[in-house]
């Protein structure tokens, strides 16, 4: 599918179904005619395809949907449901049997996050987005950063190290933070993440990211404060403490980590 629309001009949509055409109503299908498919992106259970004047067309495919790619010389395809030809002559068709995969459109900007938030490494992860995840999150803050809907992929020792990073107590309020304090909250999720171990599982090796604060040698694993109770902080030297909070143990630092 990839291969057939990427950088390809849309010449036609046509929706063949009637739960396809709830989701992607005539006239939205029609606009996307005559734009170009800049990127094609998978993440997690939704594709994206991303438009040359910044809107975004994702596709679901639930249960039983698939993709048919074939020249438009050909035949369509059984159980066809949605139909995008590209100026080149190629078609794309999703079919799906039980018609509940889904074709809709976003605007430009539009914060439409799936059930499965961005992963810190992601490019995207920034803090105006992190900020917009955490908009209808009332608790604490670092419950929040372990529900994967808002960060994908950040655990409960990676979420203390962040917030000990970003200076950011594990109790203040997540949809109270400012942009300023979630955009270093993103960057302190990317570096510890960068630094740790498991980076090799992104893909990445740990970098010098050359940042202000050593990394504290407590333990094996070289953590801040996690499971450095009592221990003195890295940054500012005040002992490290630890609390239970949503059934796990956080480890923070009483002082320079701020509500
Ligand atoms: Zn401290």
């Amino acid at each position: 599918m990839r291969g057939a629309i990427e950088g390809e001009y849309i010449a036609l949509v046509r929706t063949l179904h009637a739960s396809a055409a709830r989701a992607l109503p005539e006239q939205a299908a029609q606009s996307l005619v005559g734009h170009r498919v800049v990127r094609v992106e998978r993440r997690a259970k939704y594709q994206l395809l991303h438009l040359d004047d910044g809107r975004t067309i994702e596709v679901h495919f639930k249960m039983t949907g698939d993709w048919a790619v074939g020249p438009v010389t050909l035949p369509p395809p059984a159980l066809e449901r949605v139909r995008i030809e590209t100026a080149h002559g190629m078609r794309i068709s999703l079919v799906d049997g039980r018609a509940f995969a889904v074709v809709r459109v976003h605007e430009a900007g539009a914060t439409f996050l799936p059930e499965l938030g961005l992963e810190p490494l992601d490019v995207h992860f920034t803090g105006e987005l992190l900020r917009s995840a955490l908009a209808n999150k009332r608790g604490p803050i670092k419950p929040a950063l372990l529900d994967q809907r808002v960060v994908a992929g950040l655990g409960n020792i990676y979420a203390a190290e962040a917030l000990w990073e970003a200076a950011i107590h594990p109790l203040a309020r997540a949809n109270r933070l400012s942009l300023v304090r979630t955009t270093r909250l993103a960057e302190a999720a990317r570096l510890v993440l960068e630094r740790a171990p498991a980076a090799r599982y992104y893909g990445k090796r740990a970098t010098d990211t050359g940042h202000a604060y050593a990394i504290g040698d407590g333990g094996d694993e070289g953590w801040n404060v996690y499971d450095r109770e009592g221990e003195p902080c890295p940054r500012c030297a005040a002992p490290v403490r630890r609390m239970p909070q949503a059934g796990r143990s956080t480890y923070y630092c009483g002082r320079c980590q701020r509500v």
